[in-house]
């Protein structure tokens, strides 16, 4: 089976931007959970700003045919792409042992959800009302997160239901909402 994933122009994450009065090169820092193709489509469009991933999910899918078969568009990514790399700086959050902080007053921070693939992060921001976790491919529903259940491919399935006990665990601790991307 084969998926087809449709953007308009106006879901263009520029246009998108634009309509919040922000340019590309306004951007302080793009994270992204992993390289997959979908989460990367539009990324040459904000090469100005630093695009943090982890240092490890880049070891694994830097080379581009690896990165195609494992389902990357690498010829979407910015030219001679380098990403920043996130530092493990931050303690520990809840059940994830160390994260790295993406803001300097700790409020926007990255933790490692690996499973899906190896070195895939997600991001916490702890907002004045609310604490959301965007989880990347981390899950794909609040259902299978309940259930933990993965879908789709994940390079480590043992990884991947672990991650998702983390995502609970964090849950039970303070109120959250779980985001995806
Ligand atoms: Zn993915």
């Amino acid at each position: 089976m084969t998926s087809e994933i449709n953007i308009e122009p106006e879901d263009c994450v520029v246009k998108q931007l634009q309509e919040k009065g922000i340019k590309p090169k306004d951007l302080k820092a793009v994270v992204i959970s992993h390289v997959h193709h979908d989460h990367t489509g539009g990324l040459a469009d904000l090469f100005e700003a630093p695009i943090f991933m982890s240092k490890e999910h880049w070891k694994a899918f830097s080379r581009p045919v690896y990165a195609s078969i494992e389902g990357c568009a690498p010829s979407h990514w910015p030219k001679k792409f380098v990403p920043t790399f996130l530092e493990a700086i931050g303690g520990p959050i809840g059940p994830f042992p160390h994260s790295y902080p993406l803001t300097e007053d700790g409020k926007v921070v990255a933790v490692d959800t690996p499973g899906h693939v190896t070195g895939h992060i997600s991001v916490i921001v702890f907002a004045e009302d609310t604490t959301y976790f965007l989880t990347g491919d981390a899950t794909y529903s609040l259902d299978l997160l309940d259930r933990e259940e993965t879908d789709g491919v994940n390079d480590d399935p043992k990884k991947a239901v672990e991650t998702m006990r983390k995502i609970k665990q964090f849950a039970r601790e303070r109120e959250v909402v779980v985001l995806w991307e």
